[in-house]
């Protein structure tokens, strides 16, 4: 595999040289004769079919897969060629730790008993023989997570998910491969859904999510309290344990502070992977609900700044991850998403539209001080994120009252 890497690394660097040439080649033809050269009058082929004739031997890589690198290459060659030209940006180099491209016909993922297994194709014929493999290469599959099982599956299934060309990539810290499996899939449009009516979507600081159709009374709610309790209980263990490491006579002692520091390591994580779960879990209710509710459009804040601080930060991260994955199923569903800027959405009455600091008498409460409207403050919030070009409403709404709610 290692001998792959730096063939795949000889082919990019290669194709990158030959690019080049015919680069300068074409601009000295044009100056001389007023025209570009057509590269199938002067190399018998398109610049990579003649880069593939010409690097097709003396490799042991499969020749898809070769030619994959190849394409990806010219096809950055090509995107940056104005700025090198320009001496914008220099040409582009290939270092040691090159990802081996697959072709999307190299790859074969198998289920057999509970087990994902991938059989990949690496060689070709003269590859093969030298290093006497006769079949692909096979590989159990260290599959995490449930969301990757399903996808997975989708993509034995052909009707689902289509494999499109992926990558090999070679994890120094944790010596391993891993797969970047690429994938696409049709969208499976559910076609009662209505592009106007649209979903609310308010990410609070109370409330984890609420969402809400504008000018409907139901709601989806999370609270999220699950996260934070899982967070308080596993972080009350890791302060137990880094207290153990303090003092001597402990089992953990003698193996230096790395090796005794090694569960609290684990159980952040175990934080970050249980997060992962829920967030996957929330996202996909959350979907479900909007296709229920028949929405084509679901509107969400645009996450301003990170912060510095650090509580607030996995807090941020955290929300970031969960829209993330929010608009990674919608996308699947159909479902499109519009973000928001998310000033004064909060200050905002949902009902007559008057925006004042004074409507939050406390954070989780909304009280209007204009008509009394009184609700949930997150639910408040998501009636108006839900409302179309809500951001330019509010701008227009506050040049007419001239007034500052700040
Ligand atoms: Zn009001």
């Amino acid at each position: 595999m290692w001998d792959l890497q730096k063939q795949t690394r000889e082919i990019k660097n290669k194709t990158v040289q030959l690019c080049w040439e015919w680069n300068n080649f074409s601009s000295d033809y044009s100056k001389a004769n007023g025209v570009y050269p057509k590269d199938k009058d002067i190399l018998d082929y398109t610049l990579s079919g003649y880069i593939n004739s010409r690097l097709k031997t003396g490799f042991d890589l499969n020749s898809g897969n070769l030619s994959t690198s190849l394409m990806q290459t010219c096809k950055t060659f090509n995107k940056s060629k104005k700025e090198i030209i320009k001496g914008e940006r220099s040409i582009n180099s290939y270092k040691a730790d090159q990802p081996i491209d697959l072709h999307d016909k190299s790859i074969k993922l198998e289920y057999k008993n509970n087990e994902f297994y991938v059989r990949l194709s690496l060689l070709n014929k003269a590859g093969m023989k030298k290093y006497n493999i006769n079949s692909g290469f096979y590989f159990k599959m260290i599959v995490k997570d449930n969301s990757t099982k399903t996808i997975l599956e989708r993509c034995i299934d052909i009707d689902e998910y289509k494999i499109r060309a992926s990558k090999l990539l070679y994890d120094k810290k944790k010596r391993l491969w891993k797969l970047n499996l690429c994938y696409d899939f049709e969208n499976h449009s559910v076609s009662n859904l209505d592009v106007d009516k649209i979903l609310g979507i308010d990410v609070g600081i109370h409330c984890p999510m609420v969402a809400s159709v504008a000018g409907d009374y139901d709601r989806f709610t999370i609270n999220g309290g699950e996260i934070e309790t899982f967070r308080k209980r596993i972080e009350a263990r890791k302060r137990s344990v880094l207290k153990q490491t303090k003092f001597c006579g402990d089992g953990r002692m003698g193996h230096g502070r790395k090796k005794r520091t090694e569960p609290a390591l684990k159980i952040s994580d175990k934080i970050a992977r249980f997060r992962d779960t829920a967030n996957h879990k929330y996202s996909r209710a959350l979907i479900e609900y909007a296709v229920r509710k028949g929405c084509g459009t679901i509107q969400m804040e645009r996450l301003t700044g990170i912060t510095a601080d650090s509580n607030h930060f996995l807090k941020q991260w955290s929300y970031y991850d969960l829209q993330t994955k929010i608009e990674n199923k919608a996308n699947e569903a159909g479902i499109k998403v519009v973000y928001i800027e998310p000033e004064f959405t909060s200050q905002r009455c949902s009902k007559c539209g008057y925006i004042h600091k004074d409507n939050r008498p406390a954070q989780a409460k909304f009280r209007c001080q204009n008509c009394g409207f009184e609700a949930n403050a997150d639910y408040n919030a998501s009636q108006n994120i839900g409302i179309k070009n809500i951001d330019k409403i509010i701008a227009k709404e506050l040049k007419i009252s001239g007034a500052n709610p700040k």
